[in-house]
């Protein structure tokens, strides 16, 4: 969501002449768009910002504005910490960038602009073409969480959940097609909690599958509660919706998941996975786990790696859990944390090694992709199969933009090494 809210400040700032430049000691205004979802994300600020204020030593002090999920949280601390910093400016008020730089161009600062002005937000959002011409864009169509896990910050940074009109999103939609998009990837922190006007997620793809030259529809990131049957039921109907889904779950204890705040249950989450399967044997899921949270066993570690081998996720990202400040968890008693880290080395091995077993099943096998873009120098392609993974083939010819048939020759850890099946005569995605 940061890459998608980054090109849109940059279409944004274009309005008063202010475009985007590779060489940092040439910047007039530096922007730096912050995540807080990763540990020690406020040193990281600190860290850039030390970086600019040297490149900076002998020169005209650049505009430097903080914005994104950090400045949101810790605002005010980072004014008064940092005072090379002049902005701060939250994910819910950065159409108000343009206004903060020129404030800032009158030497009025320091500023804090972290109210939740999210409808206010795509208003001015919307008036902007989105220039984004990536083969593979991103579309933010909902912001915020009201289900308070207790380990997240998000319903503090991004605020409550909040879905965009059908008529916006088909208009940008539309506008990322024109740009060269043949794959759209839909966004939120609950994205299948889209809800507009009684207008769900399912409507939405199907609204969006009827664009002709858009070939693929992704979402991201999905909870189990909010997996209702019209949206299992769009993973039988819509052909351009993509069978790979990223599915969090966090554990597999429900004990583990009640003191979380996850509110669903191990039964509910793979009664969905039964489901989704159920509609097209085909989908793939990946998902999201803590190891460590406060109060786990040894048995209930046990259960979630059993929910690993059960579910033969082709993608695992697991993560020893550490408190963010703000959130319920963070006064928890922390696992001890050399048991912890031993946990989340036997889970990363069997992750891996139930990864690598689904990919060497694929060598042989015909994949399906989409070309993205060149590597620099070679004739070689890169793009994603339908299942999003990583796929490299040679060729002569331009297949940027294109759906291929690719047979598989090799794998690594990250990639798929293929030669494409078809001669060249799919002209420009016939998906
Ligand atoms: S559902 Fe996701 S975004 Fe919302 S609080 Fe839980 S982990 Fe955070």
């Amino acid at each position: 969501m940061n890459e998608y809210d980054s090109n849109r400040i940059l279409d944004l700032t274009k309005k008063i002449n202010y475009f985007v430049t590779k060489k940092l000691d040439e910047a007039n205004c530096y922007i730096l768009n912050t995540c807080h979802i990763r540990e020690k994300a406020t040193d990281k600020v600190y860290h850039d910002i030390g970086r600019v204020k040297k490149e900076f030593r002998n020169k005209k002090k650049p505009i430097v504005l903080v914005t994104g999920c950090v400045a949101q949280a810790e605002g005010d601390i980072l004014l008064k910490k940092e005072k090379y910093i002049d902005a701060v400016i939250g994910p819910q008020s950065y159409h108000q960038i343009n206004s903060t730089i020129l404030n800032l161009e009158k030497k009025i600062k320091p500023l804090n602009l972290t109210e939740f002005d999210v409808i206010e937000k795509f208003d001015s959002l919307n008036s902007l073409k989105n220039s984004n011409n990536k083969i593979s864009s991103y579309l933010t169509i909902q912001e915020g969480c009201d289900k308070f896990c207790k380990f997240c910050v998000v319903p503090y940074t991004r605020g409550a959940e909040f879905s965009r009109s059908i008529k916006e999103l088909l208009l940008e939609a539309n506008q990322l097609v024109e740009n060269g998009a043949k794959e759209i990837t839909l966004l939120g922190q609950n994205v299948n909690a889209y809800n507009y006007k009684s207008k769900k997620l399912s409507n939405l793809i199907i609204e969006l599958s009827k664009i002709k030259n858009l070939k693929r529809i992704r979402y991201t990131t999905s909870h189990p509660r909010d997996f209702t049957e019209d949206l299992i039921e769009a993973h039988k109907d819509c052909k351009k919706l993509m069978p790979s889904i990223h599915l969090p779950v966090q554990s597999g204890s429900n004990k583990i998941l009640e003191s979380m705040n996850r509110r669903h249950s191990i039964e509910e989450y793979l009664d969905v996975i039964e489901k989704l399967k159920n509609v097209n044997p085909e989908i793939k899921f990946s998902s999201d786990f803590i190891i460590g949270y406060p109060g786990e066993t040894e048995e209930d570690f046990q259960m979630t790696l059993a929910l690993l081998k059960n579910v033969h996720f082709i993608n695992s990202y697991s993560y020893l859990y550490s408190p963010r400040p703000g959130t319920p968890a963070f006064n928890l008693t922390l696992v001890n944390q050399k048991i912890a880290k031993e946990r989340l080395y036997i889970f990363q091995n069997v992750a891996e090694k139930i990864k690598s077993e689904y990919r060497q099943k694929l060598v042989n096998k015909k994949s399906i992709v989409l070309f993205e873009n060149k590597i620099q120098n070679e004739n070689k392609f890169f793009g994603r199969d339908e299942f999003f993974n990583s796929v490299i083939v040679k060729s002569e010819k331009n297949l940027i933009g294109t759906i291929q048939s690719v047979k598989i020759l090799k794998i690594n850890r990250n990639t798929l090494f293929g030669e494409l099946i078809s001669n060249f005569n799919q002209k420009n995605c016939a998906a």
